[in-house]
């Protein structure tokens, strides 16, 4: 029997699920799909899990994990399973974890976050702890706003006092400088086993309505009732990079990976994104790191321009992840990948 036909590989029916099951079918893994009531028609229509477990509630995954357990299953995590189960709970999992666990807490304090960022030489945007110091553009982020619903942008103080008094009693965001330029999300995947630093594509998002309003003239958007700009993600689009920025873009996934090795050993591993603004002399600004498969990923299902390149095969970020639990399988080494 082929070694890695014992494992499973098993996600929460959400986010990059399908592309997650997918791959993990590809590597020839069987598949558990976990979903709420009412999400399961895409993985059963779509044909990627073998087996689909419908609960009404997440907190029902703690009690199906002695059978996930059983079923020799290994969880891969993505943005939308970690918001539902919450770092804590996710942390305390008894079942195979893809990635490391203490990664968790790191990339959910965003002044931990901040420090690996620079301490890894990334530029960052500048934050703002007093608004009275606004001397610059600046985005105002509330903390779990839900995919930047009610992020604004103010031009200074006075107008961020004026645009703050929406949302009297706010405690919880940070006021960090806006970067003029074009988003850009870089995928990569460090792998522990060969030690290579791997980019597997970019994207940028679709965000409604932030990215409509170039549609509406500025003086039909003046007659308009008041619209305010809101970042609420609906949809990722490919990207390819102009190539002279790629060396960067390698030196600075090295980087972030290195850093976090002296930060939380064994460190970063697997899929991660960084989030980033390029400007017009090129600079490439960080404003956030997922350690994680990033929806981003989506449109490559059948790999990216860059996969494509390195493997000569479909190779979605999904597969890439099967891939290295197969290899790690095989080489005896799956303590290395999976806590
Ligand atoms: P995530 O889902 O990745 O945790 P989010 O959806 O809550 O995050 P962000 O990704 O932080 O929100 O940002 C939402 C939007 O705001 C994106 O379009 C991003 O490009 C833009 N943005 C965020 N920070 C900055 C910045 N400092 N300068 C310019 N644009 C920014």
């Amino acid at each position: 029997m082929v070694q890695e036909k014992k494992y499973k590989i098993a996600t929460i029916g959400s986010h990059s699920a399908l592309q997650i099951l997918k791959g993990a079918k590809d590597e020839g893994f069987e598949t558990i799909c976990i979903c709420l009531k009412g999400r399961d028609e895409p993985y059963r229509n779509f044909k990627v899990a073998d087996k689909i477990y419908v609960i009404d509630d997440y907190k029902e995954l703690f009690t199906l994990q002695d059978e996930l357990i059983k079923e020799n299953a290994i969880i891969v995590p993505h943005a939308s399973f970690i918001a539902y189960m919450g770092v804590k709970k996710t942390e305390s999992i008894k079942v195979a974890y893809f990635g490391n666990k203490k990664i968790l807490e790191w990339e959910s304090n965003r002044n931990i976050e901040r420090d690996w960022l620079r301490n890894a030489g990334l530029k960052v945007p500048k934050l703002f702890d007093d608004p009275k110091m606004i001397d610059r553009p600046v985005i105002t982020k509330f903390h779990g706003a839900g995919g930047g619903k009610g992020y604004f942008i103010a031009k200074n103080y006075d107008d961020w006092k004026e645009k703050m008094k929406a949302y009297k009693g706010e405690q919880d965001y940070v006021i960090q400088e806006y970067i003029v330029g074009v988003p850009c999300y870089i995928h990569y995947f460090y792998s522990p086993l060969t030690d290579e630093i791997e980019v597997l594509g970019f994207d940028k998002r679709y965000e409604s309505n932030v990215d409509s309003l170039g549609r509406i003239s500025a003086r039909d958007q003046i007659a308009l009732p008041k619209i305010d700009p809101s970042y609420v993600i609906v949809g990722n689009i490919p990207l390819v990079l102009r190539e002279s920025l790629l060396p960067q873009v390698f030196k600075m996934g090295r980087a972030v990976v290195e850093e976090s090795k002296k930060l939380c050993p064994p460190g970063l591993f697997g899929p991660f994104c960084l989030e980033c603004v390029i400007t017009p002399d090129t600079e490439i600004v960080c404003f956030e790191i997922s350690a994680r498969i990033v929806a981003g990923t989506n449109p490559y299902v059948n790999g990216s321009p860059y996969t494509w390149l390195k493997y000569n095969e479909p190779m979605s970020t999904g597969r890439r992840i099967a891939r290295e639990i197969k290899l790690a399988i095989q080489k005896g080494e799956l303590k290395k990948v999976v806590q």
